[in-house]
Formats: C-alpha cells, structure tokens, sequence
C-alpha cells in the first residue's frame, strides 16, 4: 500500500504558509508542493513556475473549459487552481503532495476525493496576522485589509479541517505538521497508532 496523500493546507494569508511549507521541503525529501496557477501579479523577484503559473484570466478559463484543474477558485479578484496531471502521479510514487490552496478550494477537493488530509494554519491572533503581513511588505495597506477581512471569514472554517495548528513558534508549528504527516504515514502502511487526536 502507497503511503502517498494529499495533505490540503489553508490559512489567511500572512499565516506562514509559504514558510512552513519551505520548511517542510528541507526537512523532508518526500514531501512535494503543488504548483499552483494564478491570475494575480507575481510578487518581485517571484519567478514563473516556482511559487506559481501566472496566467492570464483568458488562459485560466481555458484551462478551467479543458478540465485541466484539479480545483479552482476566485480569492479577491483573481483566480487560483491547481492544476491536476502532477498530482496523482506524485501519490502513487509515495510522496506527501501538500496544497496550499484557500476554504473554498479545500471544501471542493474534500468532496471529490474524500481521503485527502485537510490542515488549518492558524495565526496567534489577528493583530499578529497584520503584523506579518505588514512586516512581509508586499500588499499595499489596502490589499492587508481585504486579505483581514477574508482571514476571518476563512477562520470561522477552521473546525471543517482535520488538524489545526497553530504558528506562533515557527518551528513548532513545522513539529506539528511533521508529526502528522508521520501519522497519516503510518496510518497509510496500516500500521495501529495512538489515537490520541480529537479530529482522526
Ligand atoms: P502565507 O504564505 O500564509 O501568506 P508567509 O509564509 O508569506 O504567509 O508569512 C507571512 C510573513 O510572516 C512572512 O514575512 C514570514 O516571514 C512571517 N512568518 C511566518 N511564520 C512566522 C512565525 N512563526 N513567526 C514570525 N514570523 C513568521
Ligand atoms: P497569495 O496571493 O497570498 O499567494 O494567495 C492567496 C490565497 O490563494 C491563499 O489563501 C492561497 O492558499 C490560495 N491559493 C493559492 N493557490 C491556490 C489554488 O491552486 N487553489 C485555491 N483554491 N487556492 C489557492
């Protein structure tokens, strides 16, 4: 039996996502990302193909027409997917494939393909989430309100996940995410596990 998952991760943006994700990928050769495709503009020194596919909004809903997403949504004014052909290859090689994909995208994956892991990435507080965010200084003041205001919206979904977890100590936050990739491993070989999870 393949112990390759899907693990599904959200969070409000500024909740350490891209970090905790970054940290994973160095700690643990058999965990991969997803390549998402975007009709947002690429952050500086963001390149095409690494973070994401920067699309136009004419080639997204061509892809979208050619059934290539495996789920998309809208968030704020642009679209995100993912596209699908990587994505189950990765599962029958073994592999931990992460999404990092926001609520409503995570809600349409969970109902296609009920085995997935769903995880929430939960900042402290909001007032640390605006510190971050400020602090990360690539949204205008403007763009840090709108993603506030999704982020409560996104936050009142944080029981739908299986896990929560919270990123205050960054490294603890990456601990906890590997510790249940560990389990879910495990799970998959059939081996028994302490059930000591609310969620599982
Ligand atoms: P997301 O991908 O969820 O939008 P990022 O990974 O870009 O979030 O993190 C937002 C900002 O917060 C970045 O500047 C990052 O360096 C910082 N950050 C992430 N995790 C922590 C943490 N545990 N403690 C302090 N700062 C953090
Ligand atoms: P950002 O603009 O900060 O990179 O991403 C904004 C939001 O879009 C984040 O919540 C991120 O998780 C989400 N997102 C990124 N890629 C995808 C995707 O492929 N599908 C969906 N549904 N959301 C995505």
């Amino acid at each position: 039996m393949s112990e390759g998952f899907l693990l599904v991760l959200s969070g409000p943006s500024g909740s350490g996502k891209d970090t905790v994700i970054n940290q994973l990928l160095k700690r643990d050769s058999q965990i991969v990302c997803s390549v998402s495709m975007t009709t947002r503009a690429p952050r500086p020194g963001k390149q095409d193909g690494v973070n994401y596919f920067f699309v136009s909004k004419e080639q997204f809903e061509e892809n979208i027409a050619r059934e290539e997403m495996l789920e998309w949504a809208k968030y704020g004014e642009n679209y995100y997917g993912t596209p699908k052909s990587p994505i189950l290859q990765w599962i029958a090689e073994g592999k931990t494939v992460i999404l990092n994909i926001e609520v409503q995208g995570a809600g349409k994956i969970k109902e296609k393909m009920p085995e997935v892991r769903t995880m929430f990435l939960m900042p402290p507080s909001v007032q640390v989430l605006r510190a971050r965010l400020k602090g990360r200084g690539t949204e205008s003041e403007e763009e840090i309100e709108k993603r506030i205001a999704i982020a409560r919206y996104e936050i009142s979904h944080a029981y739908d996940y299986d896990y929560i977890i919270v990123n205050n100590r960054l490294e603890d936050a990456v601990e906890g995410v590997l510790e249940v990739v560990n389990r879910n491993r495990a799970m998959l070989r059939g081996e028994a596990v302490n059930n000591s999870y609310l969620f599982e």
